[in-house]
């Protein structure tokens, strides 16, 4: 064997060992909350297309008009001829929607805070990240180069002795934050970390990829960035903010610069669906009351948004009950570490407005049902 495989094998079985080896299973996404795996009809409680918009009509018929029309790639980078009116348009409708005066659309959202980030801060600047935030905040984090503190989950005085005792060794800050956290499903206290932050003259920036369309929280925050790929049924990501610095990014962030534009369909996508979120708030109530209804079914906090993690312990025990849950017709993937700490493997449910009461009832009885024999 060649030292390259070999080296790729160890990894491997390594993590097989710890039952932390991760597979892509062939799936098939179907209207109505609904998938398809190995030729079996599963209801879905843990993909992100939290409004369902992935086989909304209109949503669907803007997507095949754009690509129809304008074709399938963009072609090239934004800056050379990948970038059509259509970037312009949702760019307009997204700083709209957050109050901002500007706005700039990425390849995904996690190429917007690797971009963001290391456009304004570097070697000798200062940033703070929740120890729970996403990881390509992370990336961003790291790819700045300037000094990176991970910060106690959702902790205003941890943050506040932080930026006290350093941030005036360093030039510039900023604060990094999910807004609803993507695997516990809870909120950042954003009033508060903005506050300290306009103290200490730090940037706060925040990532609402799991509260767009779901929870309209208001936020204070300079930096507002998000997904395409989740409430808008589509892909790509977003930051809002003041003109100057959405310039500045237009100019310098390199994952813009250097990766080709969405592709027109996609942005067509987006646009009908925020336009969707912009005039429907009884669709957009729904996962959150949804998921308020199956935390109650299991007596579980009652949770910010449309996500609920029920954390079980063992990435062992995970696999089993998500396993046991197929076989009774969900799908609810286990959530094992990196993606979360060690020890606390989970099941993360997330509803869909697509759903029905009596599914997400059907689901705590299952649920409930493989908890007490499994304890
Ligand atoms: C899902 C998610 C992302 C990734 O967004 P993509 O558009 O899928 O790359 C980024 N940040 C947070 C907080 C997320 O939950």
């Amino acid at each position: 064997m060649r030292s390259l495989d070999r080296a790729a094998r160890q990894k491997l079985d390594a993590l097989a060992a710890r039952s932390l080896r991760r597979e892509l299973v062939p799936t098939r996404r179907l209207p109505h909350g609904f998938v398809e795996r190995s030729g079996r009809r599963l209801l879905d409680f843990c993909s992100n297309d939290l409004l369902s918009l992935s086989h909304d009509p209109a949503v669907l018929d803007a997507a095949v008009q754009a690509t129809r029309r304008w074709g399938t790639g963009a072609g090239a980078s934004r800056l050379v001829t990948g970038n059509h009116p259509l970037l312009g348009e949702l760019e307009c409708a997204l700083a709209a929607h957050h109050h901002t005066e500007d706005a700039v659309v990425f390849g995904s959202g996690y190429l917007m805070n690797t971009g963001v980030v290391p456009s304004l801060v570097g070697p000798g600047d200062l940033v703070l990240v929740d120890e729970l935030a996403h990881a390509c905040l992370y990336a961003g984090a790291q790819l700045s180069r300037g000094r990176l503190i991970r910060t106690p989950h959702n902790d205003v005085a941890a943050v506040r002795d932080i930026l006290v005792r350093h941030r005036a060794d360093h030039g510039r800050c900023m604060v990094l934050t999910d807004t609803v956290f993507s695997m516990d499903g809870d909120r950042a206290p954003l009033q508060a970390l903005q506050a300290l932050c306009v103290e200490h003259d730090a940037w706060l920036m925040t990532d609402d990829a799991h509260g767009l369309g779901v929870l309209e929280v208001d936020n204070p925050a300079p930096l507002k960035g998000g997904t395409l790929s989740k409430a808008l049924a589509a892909y790509g990501g977003y930051v809002c903010g003041s003109r100057a610095v959405m310039d500045l990014l237009r100019t310098r962030a390199r994952t813009l610069i250097y990766s080709t534009g969405l592709p027109p369909g996609v942005v067509a996508t987006a646009l009908a669906a925020l336009g969707r979120i912009g005039s429907d708030p009884a669709w957009c109530a729904r996962p959150r009351q949804l998921a308020r209804r199956f935390a109650a079914g299991m007596a579980l906090p009652e949770p910010a948004a449309g996500i609920v993690p029920w954390i079980v312990g063992s990435p062992e025990r995970a696999l089993a009950l998500s396993g046991a849950l197929e076989e009774r017709g969900f799908l609810v993937t286990a959530i094992r570490p990196p993606t979360v700490p060690p020890g606390t493997a989970r099941l993360r449910l997330t509803f869909q407005a697509a759903h029905t009461e009596d599914q997400v009832d059907a689901l705590v009885h299952a649920v409930r049902e493989l908890a007490c024999a499994s304890s």
